[in-house]
């Protein structure tokens, strides 16, 4: 079968299964969508971390077959979101297709969600049926933890009052809401105890907003509730920016963690008071991707995968390998960059299993962009590698930039166009 009737075949299964005619089988009885000819890996998740695995794992041996399972036809990046909310990037910037990836690297894509993983039969079960491998890499980012907030319901509360931190209609739905804000309304942010997705990503956010206030509805204010002890990441550059750009406008309250919500009546309740906004954007807590929770990958604590840091395959479950947001990668923060990087690394290793040789030991490196204002940014950067079995950053590898500055936005458009590039081509 082409590429191309493969892929409406497939096409066809999920419209199948979008119409009902095709529930979630079970893994026994799953009909087998695509025959395994060879040596096959699937890859779970098509974003930062998944797409860059498939691909690199077919540029280091294209005798081996490549499946990418992914739930969206198209991938809206979390990184720059934060901009489209600010009112100072479109949408459709941030969004790429997988149609050039597959062509140009051979690369099977399905486009259905992943419901059970058989890591004794080594498949894979989706709504049109189930899919063979011999190794796994799952790159599944994140999903919530909305028990641990009362009151939270994770259909009804999203669609009042938005987290927007998988990027797509939840980001268009704060962007909105921003912009309808009453005049010298409050907004509440709150923000869950690290780790959780991008470390700097809630306090860029925070700017954004405040960029738009501050030029389109002077005298509203945001209240930031954040759980952790002081701003994460970047905190000093941050604060400066805030204090020369949005005095008076952000009232930043550390320890503060948000137990119990009304998506109704816009509030949050960090057990010692109630604090209503005309907006709220609260960040629920994180953990892995719950196909990871259904594969038997995630650790004792519940929440993210521990792995090998050389190959990242599962310490739990062999032949299931686990990267980007999802796994426990030491020091590496849960960044776009950080899965790009961890992708590379799982890609030449896996293969390198799958051939028989010994591992390579890996070097990764990190940069996070953030801008504070339409124009200036800041950053953050590291290297990192293996050390005593663990993942640890280089001494004076890197560390924060200088100042806010306009150079760092045009590194940050840089990263931006090569790293959404490198993962659509
Ligand atoms: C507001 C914000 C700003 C950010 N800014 C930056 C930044 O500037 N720089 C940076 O480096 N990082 C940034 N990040 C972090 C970055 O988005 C994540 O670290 C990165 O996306 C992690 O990659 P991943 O592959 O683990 O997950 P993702 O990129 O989220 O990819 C997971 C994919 O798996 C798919 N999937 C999941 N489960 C299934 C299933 N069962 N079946 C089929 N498909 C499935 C999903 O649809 C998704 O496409 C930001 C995040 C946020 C929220």
């Amino acid at each position: 079968m082409s590429n191309m009737n493969r892929r409406s075949f497939i096409g066809l299964l999920g419209a199948a299964a979008g119409l009902g005619l095709a529930g979630a089988p079970a893994i026994a009885s799953a009909a087998e969508l695509l025959p395994k000819k060879g040596r096959r890996v699937v890859v779970v998740g098509g974003g930062y971390g998944g797409a860059i695995a498939a691909k690199h794992i077919r540029l280091h041996d294209p005798s081996i077959e490549v499946v990418l399972i992914e739930r969206n036809r198209s991938f809206v990046s979390c990184p720059f979101s934060n901009l489209v909310v600010g009112g100072f990037r479109d949408i459709r910037d941030n969004t790429i297709a997988y149609d050039k990836l597959a062509a140009n690297h051979g690369i099977h894509v399905v486009y259905d969600e992943v419901t059970a993983i058989d890591t004794a039969a080594r498949k894979v079960v989706v709504s049109g049926g189930s899919l063979g491998y011999d190794r796994l890499v799952l790159s599944p980012g994140i999903d919530f933890r909305f028990e641990e907030i009362e009151g939270y319901d994770p259909v009804e509360t999203p669609r009042l009052i938005p987290h927007a931190w998988k990027a797509g209609e939840q980001t268009l739905l704060l962007r909105r809401q921003l912009v309808d804000l009453p005049k010298g309304g409050t907004v509440v942010m709150s923000i869950p105890l690290a780790p959780f997705r991008c470390p700097p990503g809630p306090y860029e956010r925070i700017s954004m907003m405040a960029w738009h206030l501050k030029h389109h509805n002077p005298g509203a204010r945001i209240i930031v509730l954040d759980a952790n002890p002081d701003i994460v990441s970047k905190g000093a550059l941050f604060r400066k920016a805030w204090e020369k750009h949005y005095q008076g406008m952000i009232d930043y309250r550390s320890g503060s963690r948000v137990l119990k919500v009304d998506g109704r009546k816009r509030s949050v309740d960090n057990g010692v008071e109630e604090i209503r906004g005309d907006l709220v954007n609260l960040v629920p807590p994180q953990k892995a991707g719950l196909v990871a929770h259904r594969a038997g990958v995630v650790g004792e604590d519940g929440k993210w995968c521990p792995v090998d840091p050389l190959s990242f395959e599962s310490t739990l479950v062999k032949g299931v390998h686990v990267i980007g947001d999802a796994c426990m990668a030491g020091a590496m923060p849960k960044s776009g960059y950080s899965a790009n990087s961890q992708a590379k690394v799982c890609a030449t290793n896996l293969v390198r299993l799958m051939n028989g040789q010994e591992l390579v030991d890996p070097s990764h490196a990190n940069v996070c962009y953030s801008y504070v204002t339409e124009r200036e940014a800041i950053s953050v950067a590291f290297v990192y590698k293996v050390e005593g079995g663990k993942t640890v950053a280089v001494p004076d590898s890197g560390g924060v930039s200088p100042d806010l500055s306009e150079e760092e936005a045009v590194y940050a458009q840089s990263w931006i166009r090569n790293i959404l590039h490198e993962m659509s081509t």
